[in-house]
């Protein structure tokens, strides 16, 4: 593809700080590099602790033990979600409860999770429980979808009310604020991904961010192993080998230096989609909702098929055959072999939003001719089916 979807961007000190890595012998799970990602992290979100993890899908898993999520408990998470949060609530023993989308912003519908907590479960001797299942329910995990925040203070003021843990999958989404409050601090814990197609990447890694000194000290200790004693080998606790090495933390370091400038390159794509395809028929935009602020991670659109004259999959292929590259939305949670028949509260948002969502090339390294030949693509496209 001449154009890309969204892929690294390795323009800073990436080079530098790997090969003071290699110079200085501390390639491996400690070094000074692991140190100062997990503070740059934590600081640019306004965190008090950061704990770097080998990627985001190992970072939700070890949050959820953490936040104290036990074998058969329920967590409310989003129902349109790449499948890593949900797969890491099966690693906890746990079953999810899938919740649909709000139609406008593709986030977790605040008001069917306010709805399924009030109405689908029941208050006894201090606990939630599924009034159906019979199993506790002690966590939510808002999914900040395609970077955007999801409205979450009626789910903050739902998780207080009913005593629950809320575990932000903030992997796609760091930069981005709710409210003014930058996302993965609004909950107990926060996750973040630097896998490859991230707004950042260390190559793959992850972290997760906290403001509670215990969450975070268990959070470091579960993700090297449990030791309790450096040198005679004590465990009191099954760990992971979770780290992230000090040669992926220097990359870290390095893109997180560029994060700022790369999260204005990605507003600027925006902008060029919007004044291009504004108005379109048949094309809605992304939008950033008024108590948003956006980081416009994966710049997605939504095709209706009739208005449009074609499918978004048909669009897919023939943005292909231009050299762009673009992306369906990822399959509904409901809709896969391991999430059929658990919990959920769905009203057919999420199905409508995957039929006809496609997330067009927004690379930080993609240049304003790029962006605007996919956009000019997509209106000669239109006009091709319908004259
Ligand atoms: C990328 C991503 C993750 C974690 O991904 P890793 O590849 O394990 O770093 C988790 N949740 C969502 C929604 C993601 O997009």
């Amino acid at each position: 593809m001449q154009i890309p979807l969204s892929i690294p961007h390795l323009a800073g000190n990436e080079l530098k700080y790997v090969e003071e890595c290699i110079r200085t012998n501390f390639v491996s799970s400690v070094g000074p590099f692991v140190d100062r990602f997990e503070r740059m992290v934590a600081d640019f979100v306004g965190a008090r602790y950061g704990v770097a993890a080998v990627n985001g899908t190992a970072a939700l898993h070890v949050a959820l033990l953490v936040a104290g999520i036990r074998p058969d408990d329920e967590v409310l998470v989003s129902d349109l979600t790449f499948v890593a949060p949900a797969n890491a609530i099966r690693y906890a023993n746990a079953w999810p409860v899938l919740i649909d989308s709000e139609p406008r912003y593709f986030e977790m519908d605040a008001n069917r999770v306010v709805d399924f907590l009030d109405n689908a479960c029941r208050w006894t001797n201090g606990e939630l429980r599924n009034k159906t299942t019979g199993r506790r329910v002690s966590a939510i995990v808002p999914v900040h979808v395609l970077g955007h925040p999801v409205d979450i203070d009626p789910i903050l003021e739902a998780a207080r009310k009913y005593e629950l843990r809320v575990i932000e999958d903030a992997t796609e989404s760091i930069g981005s604020r709710y409210r003014g409050r930058p996302t993965g601090t609004l909950g107990d814990l926060g996750c973040f991904s630097f896998n490859g197609n991230k707004i950042i990447t260390t190559g793959g890694g992850g972290a997760v961010v906290t403001n509670d000194e215990a969450l975070a000290r268990h959070t470091k200790y579960l993700t090297t192993q449990a030791k309790d004693d450096p040198v005679e080998y004590i465990h009191n606790e099954i760990g992971y080998n979770y780290r992230l090495t000090n040669l992926l933390a220097a990359l870290g370091v390095a893109q997180m230096e560029q994060l700022p400038s790369f999260i204005e390159r990605k507003r600027r794509i925006a902008q060029i989609y919007g004044s291009i395809l504004g108005g379109v028929p048949g094309i809605t935009l992304m939008e950033e909702a008024p108590w948003a602020s956006t980081n416009w991670w994966l710049y997605t659109i939504r095709i209706d098929e009739e208005q449009f004259g074609m499918d978004s999959r048909a669009v897919m292929r023939a943005l292909a055959e231009r050299g762009m590259q673009s992306r369906p939305l990822w399959r509904p949670m409901h809709m896969l072999v391991p999430f059929a028949g658990v919990p959920s509260s769905l009203g057919g948002v999420s199905e409508r939003l995957y039929r006809e969502s496609l997330s067009i090339p927004c690379s930080v390294g993609s240049t304003d001719e790029d962006i605007t030949n996919v956009a000019n693509a997509l209106v000669h496209l239109r006009r091709s089916v319908t004259v």
